[in-house]
């Protein structure tokens, strides 16, 4: 569902640079507006290897927001995403065994959203920005909504429509075919942290919404026991995808700088939770990348990497669900609403 945002253009800064201030070699904090920062550790692409180039992860010396130094240019961040990025191609054949499984690991997305809809009792549409195969979106319209995706790849949007009945367009935010006002909600699944500029993203989405209108924002979250662990190793940093590593006390103060109000906050994911834990523990057994390298395995040795990630994934669930429950989770999903 990240696709959306990735290959550039990224909330109006087509150049990569973000907010600069003259003469300083980083972009400015988008929660404090610092501009001094302190390397934590160096990492690289360890799940995709697009690149060997080492990054480093920088924290504002003022907020503690950490982020991605340097951040790489439009061109070359696209070089950082593969064609399928986060959605499956194989979404499109009939593979009712995967769909099965996706349906549910997506139910906390789904039972999120729609309680946040229930409680406003507002008309109009729900917008996916980065939809990828509009699964989540198909899955809100069996139960009534008015639904549509966003997806910046051309291959994901086609998928939503073809794969899911989904109607979505290929598009960024800020240029998206829609009328301000007219959205129930937004949700933005893992797509704000890959954004050059969230501030002005979040400022597009509220643009979008009605007055009582809500936005659903999930990230990684940079406050979980799995960073403190694993440190570079763990795979919420997806570097150098991820510009930047959002704690939600981060969230809240951008969201609140941006018009929006948290009223509702989410620690456990059922779909990202363990499997993220999975994959920093053994990232190449993670089935996207595998994919994704087109690493020519054999259909027995295929088979025999996916059944131990599965048991893997089911063997982090336990300490998934504790580091949620003390709300140190690997992911937030929050429910915003426009301030007045
Ligand atoms: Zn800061």
């Amino acid at each position: 569902m990240k696709s959306e945002t990735q290959k550039s253009e990224l909330a109006g800064q087509p150049d990569g640079a973000g907010e600069r201030v003259a003469g300083e070699s980083l972009p400015v904090c988008p929660v404090c507006r610092n501009t001094e920062f302190r390397t934590l550790f160096e990492a690289t692409d360890r799940l995709y290897h697009t690149t060997d180039r080492k990054f480093q992860i920088v924290e504002c010396k003022q907020c503690r927001l950490t982020r991605l130094f340097p951040p790489p240019g439009a061109g070359e961040l696209r070089a950082h995403y593969p064609d399928t990025y986060w959605f499956s191609p194989e979404e499109e054949t009939v593979d009712r065994l995967g769909e099965i499984y996706r349906r549910f690991v997506l139910r906390d997305h789904v039972s999120f959203v729609c309680r946040a809809l229930e409680s406003y009792q507002t008309d109009g549409l729900v917008l996916d920005v980065g939809c990828g195969g509009g699964l989540f979106l198909k899955m809100l319209a069996e139960r009534g909504y008015r639904v549509a995706g966003l997806d910046f790849s051309h291959d994901a949007a086609r998928l939503a429509w073809r794969g899911n009945g989904v109607p979505a367009v290929c598009a960024t935010l800020s240029k998206a075919p829609f009328a301000p006002g007219s959205c129930a909600a937004v949700t933005m699944f893992h797509v704000l942290e890959h954004v050059y500029d969230p501030h002005s993203y979040l400022a597009e989405a509220r643009a979008l919404l009605k007055p009582e209108g809500c936005l659903i924002v999930q990230v990684p979250n940079a406050a979980c026991w799995q960073l403190k662990l694993l440190g570079k190793r763990w795979s919420g940093l997806d570097v150098p995808r991820h510009l930047w590593n959002f704690r939600p006390s981060d969230l809240d103060l951008l969201l609140d700088r941006t018009g929006f109000e948290v009223v509702r906050r989410k620690y456990f994911s059922l779909r990202d939770n363990p499997a993220g834990l999975a994959t920093s523990l053994a990232p190449a057994l993670d089935p996207m990348a595998r994919r994704i390298r087109r690493l020519g395995e054999s259909p027995r040795s295929q088979l025999c990497k996916n059944l131990i990630y599965f048991c893997l994934v089911a063997a982090c669930l336990p300490f998934a669900f504790l580091e949620a429950a003390c709300h140190a989770g690997s992911t937030i999903m929050v429910e915003a609403r426009r301030k007045s």
